[in-house]
């Protein structure tokens, strides 16, 4: 999972690089595949449940779960999330980001910028003891401090041999709640927080995720295995591999 984790770290990094306005994003879906299995992994997310793309591509109200296409041309001002997992010995990882193409008003930023730190405090409370509630709760707190509505039907997961796993991690809930953490547990957490009401709506594609007013939308996600020395992000970029 390591190896899986660090796959997705690296292509993840890569596509930041990648993304400038005018590209597809059918074109970025396929830098991503490319460079998956160039560092020997496989694409987690191909042909799982019939979905037809290496990386989910949600753009501005799209929240996830958008399928990359040749004719949706990225453009200055927009907000892409890119999820993507990366497969190797049979073992995945699952990581997204959220970044801004170009100038974006300073309201878009704090989503992005609040989204990922709502993260990154769910992944300290990552140790044997918690429980999955404490995770949920320090996310939804941390947003709705904000204002920002929290994505609730669509939630983190057990990961391992398979995408997704139980326990279910809800980015909503009850501190004390739920399933305990305990030593050698995998589990993928990825806030989805939106400006505007957590509702969302589903596309006629099948597929993409929308909030359901229209309202802008960011999604970060990590891999993270639970250790006795605390948490261990599997998906996080390591400067010396970069
Ligand atoms: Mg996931």
């Amino acid at each position: 999972m390591r190896e899986a984790g660090t796959v997705a770290a690296l292509t993840k990094a890569h596509l930041r690089k990648s993304l400038s306005p005018g590209m597809t994003s059918g074109e970025i879906d396929q830098i991503a595949e490319k460079e998956i299995r160039k560092l020997g992994a496989i694409p987690s997310f191909k042909g799982l449940y019939g979905f037809p793309a290496t990386i989910c591509f949600s753009i501005n109200n799209e929240i996830v779960h958008g399928i990359p296409s040749n004719k949706r041309v990225i453009q200055t001002g927009d907000v892409v999330s890119i999820d993507l997992g990366a497969v190797v010995g049979g073992f995945h990882s699952d990581t997204a980001f959220t970044i801004n193409v170009g100038d974006v008003p300073s309201k878009t930023h704090h989503l992005i910028d609040t989204t990922e730190k709502s993260l990154k405090r769910a992944i300290a409370l990552c140790l044997p003891g918690n429980r999955i509630g404490d995770i949920s709760h320090a996310i939804q707190n941390f947003a709705e401090s904000f204002g920002y509505g929290v994505v609730r039907q669509y939630v983190g997961h057990g990961i391992g041999r398979s995408l997704h796993e139980e326990p279910q991690v809800p980015n909503y809930g009850t501190p004390g709640r739920g399933p305990m953490l305990r030593s050698g547990m995998t589990i993928a957490i990825e806030p989805m927080l939106n400006i505007g009401s957590w509702e969302t709506e589903l596309m006629n594609d099948g597929w993409t995720v929308v909030t359901a007013d229209g309202s802008l939308s960011a999604h970060f996600e990590d891999t993270i295995a639970i250790t006795e020395d605390g948490p261990e992000v599997l998906t996080a970029v390591n400067p010396l591999l970069e």
